[in-house]
């Protein structure tokens, strides 16, 4: 039996043949670990951020793009609009449309941000722009069954980041994400309410009988011509075909269609790995040459990179710093930290003296970024005892990440980036750098 949620569509189908119960059905001690895999996918992602930044676009037609559209809200969606479309075609079915170019690194803070959300509720993350892939196998003791888990994530995103996601949960990859698409709101419908979606192991037949094949994966336009040729327009019906058929016409692809056709599927959960480096840059409005604010933007840029490293819970052992002349000459230094850290604070000296060292001409500089790397896991300063003040640097730090990731990073600016202030433009995400990529 699939389940919506909350006000959304209840769709029933009878119960599996051989009573397969779901894993949390099953008596404590009993549980087999049946593998249960989430997908959330954040809805009319470019569109809803906008409408959630500019409350005055709010149950208006909207869309993102040039040329063709990236996405679209739910009420450009009644139109008849859809991603792809070109925005010739779009001003033409909708002449109200609000079309917006977008601000992509904007976008991927809040894809950031629904992520860490969605962390707190899977073990192990695989990400995409606005989608992502996360393993709760096992999950059910802290969360309850899948159907509750699925809604408290998408509750914890809405109440936290303000942005609708569906979320599937199925046996595999495939079956979390037909199940997510499933969860959301009809292309006509008026209202973006979403929802979750969870089939059942054993349901899985069942639930892909009456899909047409496109939403198969793996069926693209030329595979879903070849089939509706032969009148398979369902996946229940191409389920009919005996393998060898399929071997023969699709080759390698044809056993994967046979597997997919019967909710069957192996490509694993890769969450992202570990970084190697973490960097930040930025070219300047104007070539600069005060050293103050040059220096300013360095430490900027340095806070930024080691929230990040603080988010991966690492430690770098080492700091390079590259700066560009006005005349384009590009000169860079690696420098090694005394210890491993995450706190710009120990860092910023070490970037200062490499300065130092670097920019010895009198030319202004147009480009300046550093760059923190070999990593090592937090926990492995390889010291015996950390000093009390590096240890109380660490919680101050922790607490400042914590009130920046509530409220925007422009919420606290602290050290030599305070020499920025009233010089450069700030929103709630940090300055505006002249890189737009590298804001975040
Ligand atoms: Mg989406």
């Amino acid at each position: 039996m699939v389940a919506g949620s909350g006000n959304h569509t209840v769709k029933n189908l009878p119960e599996p043949k051989n009573q397969q119960r779901g894993l949390f059905d099953q008596p404590a001690g009993q549980a087999r670990a049946e593998r249960l895999i989430l997908h959330v996918d954040i809805d009319a992602f470019f569109a809803s951020v906008e409408q959630l930044l500019i409350p005055a676009l709010r149950n208006r037609p909207v869309i993102v793009g040039s040329g063709v559209i990236a996405s679209c809200s739910y009420e450009a969606r009644r139109f008849g609009l859809a991603a792809g479309m070109s925005l010739h075609k779009a001003r033409r079915l909708c002449p109200s449309v609000v079309v917006l170019d977008g601000q992509y690194p904007i976008y991927r803070c809040f894809a950031e941000h629904v992520w860490s959300v969605s962390r707190r509720f899977v073990c192990g993350l695989e990400t995409f722009l606005d989608e992502g892939y996360g393993d709760a196998t096992g999950m059910g003791a802290l969360h309850g069954d899948p159907l509750t888990l699925g809604r408290k994530l998408r509750d914890a995103v809405r109440g936290e980041v303000s942005l609708p996601v569906s979320v599937g949960l199925g046996a595999n990859r495939m079956m979390a994400k037909i199940a997510s698409s499933s969860a959301k709101p009809a292309p006509r419908c008026s209202s973006p309410q979403v929802g979750v979606v969870w089939i059942r192991p054993g349901c899985e037949q069942e639930f892909l009988a009456n899909l047409p094949i496109e939403k198969l994966p793996g069926v693209g336009r030329k595979t879903g011509e070849k089939l509706r040729d032969m009148n398979i327009e369902t996946v229940g019906q191409l389920r009919t075909l005996p393998l060898p058929l399929l071997r023969t016409m699709f080759g390698r692809r044809g056993e994967l269609l046979y597997e997919r056709s019967r909710g069957r599927e192996s490509r694993i959960i890769r969450p992202a790995a570990l970084p190697k480096t973490i960097s930040r840059e930025t070219t300047f409005h104007e070539p600069l040459c005060d050293r103050k604010q040059i220096c300013g933007m360095l430490f900027y840029l340095l806070q930024r990179a080691a929230r990040t490293v603080r988010k991966h819970k690492l430690l770098a052992r080492c700091v390079e710093l590259t700066i560009r002349y006005d005349d384009w000459t590009e000169l860079s230094a690696a420098k090694a930290l005394p210890y491993p850290t995450d706190d710009e604070k120990q860092i910023f000296p070490v970037v200062l003296r490499a300065l130092k060292q670097l920019h010895q001409r009198r030319v202004a500089l147009r480009h300046v970024g550093v760059v923190l790397s070999r990593f090592t896991g937090e926990g492995q300063e390889g010291e015996l005892f950390t000093p009390p003040v590096r240890l109380r640097r660490r919680r101050l730090c922790k607490a400042v990440d914590t009130i920046r990731d509530r409220w925007g990073h422009a919420a606290i600016v602290s050290g030599a980036s305070i020499e920025l202030l009233g010089r450069m433009r700030q929103n709630d995400y940090g300055f505006v750098l002249r890189t737009p990529s590298l804001t975040k």
